[in-house]
């Protein structure tokens, strides 16, 4: 079956839900005091009709969801925002951030990739996967590039907000679960994976701080350093927020597990940026880890925010099966999450969508 195929028959289960009789009643009593938990799912499909998009937001609609979250970029959206606005869905535009793997503007400037350790651009020599191919969040043209893509986006007719998504450096280190699959064993730093150690980066943080990073024994014990390239990224997202909020539309942003993992892991301080939402992607398998992550992740981040902004906790529907769905939507449940997100459209099943039902009306 193509993925066509699939999308359109998960479109037609989700019509066999609606038209069952009503087996999911809340055993709860409208108490008022219970607060509203969201549910959010990343969904796109280039070749969807608006008819398609109708279809596939009811269904969503229908199973409680809040919003959507809509990749490919500005055509995908101008034909699913009028469904979702007509069925009271809000749509928020996901959007790839420093990882752009062939982009075609960015491809003009080989100068604006970021630069390893050891020295090689990401424009030419791409780590781990032939998809990473990430730009120097430092470089202004870099950010000027990716600001005004936002906005372009942004300036959507109809559109809630825009949610960013590869918001981060190259990983440095792998979740756990996943160094098998790359055959590595990173209790360390490692050059090749290490970023940015571009001209502009080096110079930036050598005149703030008296000397160059390259100079160091081991830069990755370097705390100075660590915190540049964190607030790189942060005063990205902060100049993004500033020109969202502008335009009187929200920010979010999908990032690592928990505020600590994703400083050490991919050099997010996610905690600390201007968002109006947040998803950490608690993908506990990839993290080597049990399912009470979900509950663990998803407190430490609640924690760490202090209050500043709802976070919706993100799943990721594949190699899941309906016993470890439901346990996880009850875990997050337990916490004080405001919702939860699904990675994504095209694994939910009708077996996924009974059970999403369910537990959002438990
Ligand atoms: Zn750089």
């Amino acid at each position: 079956m193509n993925k066509r195929d699939f999308i359109k028959q998960l479109g037609l289960g989700s019509a066999a839900i609606l038209s069952a009789p009503v087996f999911f009643q809340s055993c709860e009593g409208e108490s008022g005091e219970e607060k509203d938990f969201k549910l959010w799912v990343w969904t796109g499909g280039g070749n969807k009709t608006e008819a398609q998009w109708d279809e596939e937001l009811a269904g969503l609609k229908s199973l409680g969801f809040f919003g959507v979250l809509v990749g490919g970029g500005k055509p995908v959206l101008e034909k699913a925002i009028p469904a979702a606005k007509k069925h009271g869905l809000e749509i928020h535009a996901w959007q790839w951030t420093m990882n752009r793997p062939g982009d075609k503007t960015a491809q003009q400037h080989p100068e604006w990739y970021a630069v390893s350790r050891e020295g090689n651009s990401c424009y030419d020599v791409r780590p781990y996967v032939d998809y990473y191919q990430w730009l120097c969040p430092t470089k202004p043209e870099v950010q000027e590039f990716v600001y005004n893509g936002m906005m372009e986006i942004c300036d959507i007719d109809g559109l809630d907000g825009v949610q960013l998504d590869y918001v981060r450096y190259c990983d440095v280190i792998l979740p756990r679960g996943l160094w098998e699959k790359y055959d590595l064993v990173q209790d360390h730093e490692m050059p090749e994976f290490d970023f940015c150690y571009c001209e502009d980066c080096r110079s930036k943080f050598t005149s703030e701080q008296g000397y160059d990073p390259l100079d160091l024994e081991d830069p990755s014990q370097d705390e100075k350093w660590k915190q540049f390239r964190y607030d790189s990224i942060t005063n990205l997202v902060n100049k993004i927020a500033d020109g969202v909020h502008q335009r009187g539309k929200k920010l979010s942003a999908s990032v690592f597990a928990t505020p600590s993992l994703a400083r050490m892991m991919v050099r997010q301080d996610w905690d600390k940026w201007n968002l109006d939402f947040v998803f950490p992607m608690i993908y506990y398998k990839f993290y080597a880890e049990d399912i009470d992550f979900m509950k663990r992740a998803t407190e430490e981040g609640i924690k760490d925010l202090n209050g500043s902004k709802p976070l919706y906790t993100a799943f990721y529907l594949a190699d899941k099966n309906n016993e470890e769905l439901k346990e996880a939507i009850e875990l997050v449940r337990q916490t004080n999450a405001n919702g939860m997100a699904f990675y994504d459209y095209g694994l939910m099943n009708e077996e996924f969508r009974a059970i999403i039902k369910e537990q959002k009306e438990a």
